[in-house]
């Protein structure tokens, strides 16, 4: 539920308004544009707020109900876009993030290599997988405990955050020193886990599960923003259809929809997105022409020998071209056509309409 107080209200309403959500274990979101402040009320209203009373409150001037179910992830309660600082790495809000690195950690030599390749380049985070969610239990499984020393070592070397899957939360105690950590697609939906991770302060990265709708995607960021943290970017990796020329299908007009719906940062994958090397470069041109607050992008020193998703690895090089590429449309494009988040006036004329 949005209120929007008449512009006559004083500081002493605002406080009473507060005073009544938090009696009845709602949370008021005060929103203060030019002329008039606009209340959002998260929490199950429906039950707890009758409209007719609050109506009669004499600052009231109007209430429209938010029927979307995210409200925390929702942009109406938070007009400005959300800025997450992985240990330094800013994203959203005009940052840029460039997070590059191999799939899985493999050997020592292996993520320093990456690591001090990708900085080169323009990286601004480390990835890097330890813990690795296999499709067969056969497969390479990640150096697990080992790999996140490495990681961290990597991180020493050459100063970049790092962003590093978690698998299950009795994990999270390894992650201390991670500076954002990855929720995969396949655990998108693990709620118990991202409750936990709500409770943490770690920025998350929160893969789209590969057959979520936009609106469980962002339920599921609502359930680590229910419990505490608001430090979230949303990953788009593709989602799975028909179309098997392709690992998945890069949904790329989820940026624009995205923005619209939430302050969240965006973040596009088109390694696992596309599976396949050489179509990595033109989708990351693409994603970034579109709006996208960072990339997400596999680089492995020699992919032919990669442990895992070699095929949609990008050589050093490569990468390094993509993130001069990606410069110049950001360049481009700044900013006539970049979204803009909507402000507390345009909440106020919705909701006066
Ligand atoms: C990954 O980024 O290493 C990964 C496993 O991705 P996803 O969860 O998107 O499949
Ligand atoms: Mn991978």
């Amino acid at each position: 539920m949005i209120l929007i107080l008449k512009s006559t209200a004083t500081r002493d309403d605002i406080s009473d308004l507060k005073s009544r959500f938090e009696g009845r274990g709602l949370r008021p979101v005060i929103m203060e544009g030019a002329e008039k402040v606009a209340v959002g009320i998260i929490g199950e209203t429906r039950s707890h707020l009758p409209a007719d009373q609050i109506q009669a409150l004499p600052y009231v001037e109007a209430i429209r109900r938010v029927s979307d179910p995210y409200k925390l992830a929702n942009r109406v309660f938070h007009p400005e876009d959300t800025v997450v600082n992985a240990g330094g790495a800013k994203v959203g809000g005009g940052h840029f993030a460039l997070m590059a690195g191999p799939c899985s950690i493999e050997s020592r030599e292996q993520i320093i290599e990456v690591a001090q390749a990708v900085k080169a380049a323009g990286a601004t985070m480390l990835r890097g997988g330890a813990f690795k969610p296999r499709t067969s239990p056969y497969d390479f499984q990640g150096l697990r405990d080992e790999g996140l020393k490495l990681m961290l070592e990597a991180k020493r070397e050459t100063g970049l955050p790092i962003v590093t899957e978690i698998m299950s939360i009795d994990h999270l105690a390894l992650f201390e020193d991670v500076d954002m950590i990855q929720v995969g697609a396949r655990s998108m939906q693990n709620f118990e886990m991202l409750k936990e991770l709500g409770k943490t302060k770690k920025p998350i990265l929160l893969k789209r599960g590969m057959c979520a709708t936009i609106k469980e995607f962002l339920m599921a960021a609502e359930y680590i923003m229910a419990s505490g943290n608001d430090q979230i970017v949303l990953c788009e990796r593709g989602i799975r259809t028909y179309e098997t020329a392709t690992r998945n299908t890069l949904d790329l007009s989820c940026i624009p929809v995205l923005h619209e719906r939430t302050h969240l940062p965006v973040v596009i994958d088109p390694s696992h997105a596309t599976g396949v090397a050489r179509y990595v470069p033109s989708m990351a041109a693409a994603a970034a022409a579109a709006g996208a607050d960072g990339l997400m992008i596999e680089v492995h020193n020699n992919p032919a020998a990669a442990l895992c998703d070699g095929p949609q690895s990008l050589t050093p090089d490569v990468f390094a071209d993509v993130v001069r590429t990606v410069k110049t449309i950001r360049n481009a494009i700044r900013m006539k056509d970049a979204p803009k988040p909507i402000s507390v006036e345009t909440v106020i004329r919705a909701c006066a309409s």
